[in-house]
């Protein structure tokens, strides 16, 4: 670290690389790593974050780590899942940007040059890879094209490949949000709520897997959806949780009462001119007022439930400040 640096990061490139029984890929991964930066002159840290391993995957880093000392890791003592990998780097990360990439060899560490002038000189808060061309089977591809769909559809991002490994982020971004459960498909999704706009998309290399196996099954589209939903919630409505039950509610038992008032007048009026009514458990209407009337009611006691938790939890006041000045 001879070099001056133009802002006060110890480094200017900080990767974080989340792995689960990568040890064949590692030693070349980061020899590869380490030729493009040093290559470009930028001066980095490697954070290798087991993510409980059952292979010889720590072994391996504890080796690299004796030859270079810009490789740092830290291991998990059990598996938690890709997301808290990430969330522990980013913790952890001292460079003024910040890139994430898989350990499988799948991405290109040649990308990581552009993806950090990217942030630097172009100005964006966070940049996508896009694998364009991609080596995985049908079977990922097809149901992965639905999966950014959905998510460009719900989120406004226009992003063609949200759950791309490789990313670069302003220092910034991390340091403001978190990563949890299986979030780390959303990233984007976060930053974007969180406030940081800028978000870009580079066509990056994708490689076949070249040693190991992947990680995840078809029930990432499943747990995908669900991910999406929870985070379009509570990023809405976190801090008012009432709005959201509050006007279900309402429109349940608005309608509901509607419903019970057109029976009763149909009562009364077939009453009146000594009609035969029939018996209101009889009409299927009946019942549809008794869910709805029974269902706002619940939705309303779930809405203030939700705001006593979220006025007494600690984040009640947790605001990103952006800037300051003095
Ligand atoms: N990974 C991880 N923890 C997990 C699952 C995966 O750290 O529980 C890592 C994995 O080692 C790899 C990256 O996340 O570095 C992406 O996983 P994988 O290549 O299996 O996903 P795919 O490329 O098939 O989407
Ligand atoms: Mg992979």
């Amino acid at each position: 670290m001879s070099k001056r640096l133009s802002h006060p990061f110890p480094v200017e490139l900080s990767i974080v690389i989340p792995l689960l029984n990568e040890a064949e890929s590692l030693p070349e991964l980061t020899r590869w790593i380490n030729r493009v930066l040093v290559e470009h002159g930028l001066t980095y840290e490697v954070l290798l974050i087991d993510d409980g391993s059952t292979d010889d995957s720590w072994d391996v880093i504890g080796e690299l780590a004796e030859t270079n000392k810009n490789l740092r890791g830290i291991r998990f003592n059990r598996n938690y899942g890709k997301s808290a990998a990430l969330n522990v780097g980013f913790r952890e990360t001292v460079g003024r940007v910040v890139c994430t990439m898989d350990a499988d060899l799948q991405d290109s560490p040649e990308e990581l040059p552009e993806l950090y002038r990217m942030i630097t000189e172009g100005g964006f808060d966070l940049v996508s890879g896009w694998k364009q061309k991609r080596y995985d089977p049908l079977s990922k591809t097809i149901p992965t094209k639905l999966f950014n769909g959905v998510t460009r559809w719900i989120s406004g991002i226009q992003l063609h490949d949200f759950n791309c490994g490789l990313k670069s982020y302003d220092q910034r971004v991390v340091k403001s949000i978190e990563v949890y459960g299986e979030m780390h498909r959303y990233i984007p999704v976060i930053a974007k709520w969180s406030g940081f706009r800028k978000i870009g998309e580079k066509v990056v290399q994708h490689q076949e897997r070249k040693y190991g196996v992947t990680k995840f099954g078809l029930e990432r589209f499943v747990y995908g959806f669900l991910d999406l939903m929870s985070i379009t919630f509570v990023s809405r409505f976190r801090r008012r949780p009432m709005h959201f039950f509050g006007t279900m509610g309402t429109l349940s038992f608005v309608l509901g009462m509607l419903i019970t008032l057109w029976l009763v007048g149909e009562k009364v009026y077939l009453a009146f001119n000594n009609l035969k009514a029939r018996d209101v458990t009889d009409q299927p209407l009946f019942f549809l007022a008794l869910v709805a009337v029974v269902l706002g009611a619940m939705l309303f006691l779930t809405g203030f439930l939700a705001e006593l938790i979220q006025l007494n939890g600690p984040n009640r006041n947790d605001y990103l400040v952006r800037e300051r000045v003095n």
